[in-house]
């Protein structure tokens, strides 16, 4: 069979008029395709591809060499299903790439390593925590159509967010701070409640699975094992199954019945994984991901200075983001970034992201996002607000807006299609970034 027999267009995403701007549909091809269920997702490649361990017996260290054999060989399987030269095929004898992945990230629940914090405890028995605060538990604060995203990301039909709770980070003015701080916000969820959710979202005609937070890497044992649920098509969820996840979701806008149109590929499940993340996964982590995630949705907040530790207690932070976000280069990854411009912090924060990005990943769009408002320890409004937060406990300025929409114009870096909205080419530009 032809990846495109079968193929029915999902109406308005393909048509938007962000894919004739050269920065999007040069970088996010694969991502267009796959939500337009024109290619199947990588974790659906991951499935084809068989791996020769013991995923009880052999060693971790064992796992991952096989677990690099695997990379390479999705890689190129990936490729030549991109260039339309070898077609998806069936699924793998067990175990496959994705039970490999899904029994390391349990493995490394056991001495958490999922993030750069590094913390070594073993969250499966939960009687010592790390810094996110979490054992294996997970717990999703809500799910829906999010329309507030990219319009890469929204398109017409929303970005199917499913927001956990917990982070790893402690950013004084967290945007989000309600599902971010408070570990038992929302409902503990099981994998398969998850994977539920996702199909819920998918069905309904969401362009991607939005995995945020918080932030998802601290529940990647959990977000594995739904991906893995999905990849043995769930399809379609049992009564019990939907009436678990259904009393999480909080949609609104969007009351529509879900429809496998939307979601399938070769008649199984598919859509685009996308990973959105403050990015300080550890470098373990981002070797599972590399063969789930379809496109990356990371922030970059920080200077190299001393803003990471000042305003969001995190060190190491610009090592470990920089270090991520070379990798994602190096793969050749679809991906957005994301910068919030914070009051009084362009010249320290936002010239030195712009430089970076200008310098190691020139094709890639950058979001330089103007809605940044104080919350949590820096709005002078809350009762958590402490004062050595001063500087940041007001909204951006014009000023500070524009002189980084004009430092990222100096550097070429793109930022105009993704950020205004507007096609680079819109006279008004001109206006805006001199
Ligand atoms: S996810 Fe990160 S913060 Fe949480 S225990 Fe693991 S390494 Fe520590």
């Amino acid at each position: 069979m032809s990846t495109l027999d079968g193929y029915i267009p999902m109406t308005g995403f393909d048509d938007l008029w962000v894919w004739s701007d050269e920065t999007s549909s040069k970088r996010l091809e694969w991502y267009r395709a796959v939500a337009e269920n024109r290619l199947p997702a990588k974790f659906r490649i991951a499935g084809t591809i068989p791996v020769d361990v013991d995923l009880e017996q052999d060693s971790e260290e064992n796992l991952w060499a096989e677990l690099n054999r695997g990379t390479i060989q999705l890689s190129k399987r990936r490729e030549a299903i991109r260039t339309g030269q070898a077609e998806l095929g069936p699924k793998a004898r067990r175990p496959h790439l994705l039970d490999l992945c899904l029994e390391l990230s349990r493995r490394m629940l056991r001495h958490c390593n999922f993030c750069a914090w590094d913390c070594r405890v073993d969250r499966a028995q939960g009687t010592k925590l790390g810094t996110c605060k979490l054992d294996h538990g997970t717990r999703v604060s809500t799910y829906f159509h999010h329309i507030g995203e990219e319009l890469i990301y929204r398109g017409t039909k929303g970005s199917g967010t499913i927001f956990f709770t917990s982070c790893n980070m402690r950013c004084a003015f967290c945007q989000n701070g309600d599902i971010s701080t408070d570990k038992d916000n929302g409902t503990t969820v099981t994998p398969r409640t998850l994977a539920t959710m996702a199909w819920l979202l998918r069905m309904e005609g969401c362009h991607n699975i939005n995995w945020v937070g918080g932030d998802p890497i601290i529940h990647l044992h959990t977000i594995v094992e739904a991906i893995s649920i999905l990849t043995d098509n769930m399809a379609p969820p049992s009564d019990q199954d939907l009436e678990q996840a259904l009393s999480t979701k909080s949609d609104y806008l969007f009351k529509m019945a879900p429809e496998t149109i939307n979601g399938l590929f070769q008649d199984e499940f598919n859509a685009p994984m996308l990973w959105n993340s403050n990015f300080f996964a550890s470098s373990e982590a981002m070797k599972i991901l590399r063969l789930l995630i379809d496109v990356w949705l990371p922030d970059f907040k920080f200077g190299p200075g001393r803003c990471g530790i000042k305003l969001a207690r995190t060190s190491r932070y610009w090592e470990t983001v920089t270090r991520n976000l070379a990798l994602i280069e190096e793969w050749r990854e679809d991906a957005t970034i994301r910068h919030l411009v914070m009051p009084n912090h362009v010249e320290c924060c936002t010239y030195p992201v712009i430089d970076w990005v200008a310098e190691n990943m020139p094709e890639i769009q950058i979001n330089l996002m103007d809605q940044y408002h104080p919350e949590m320890f820096t709005n002078p409004l809350g009762s958590k607000y402490q004062p050595k937060y001063e500087s940041l406990s007001r909204r951006p300025n014009d000023q500070e807006i524009l002189a980084a929409y004009r430092y990222a114009r100096s550097k070429g870096v793109a930022f105009e299609s993704v950020t205004l909205e507007t096609p680079p080419e819109n006279p008004r530009l001109a206006n805006i970034c001199g």
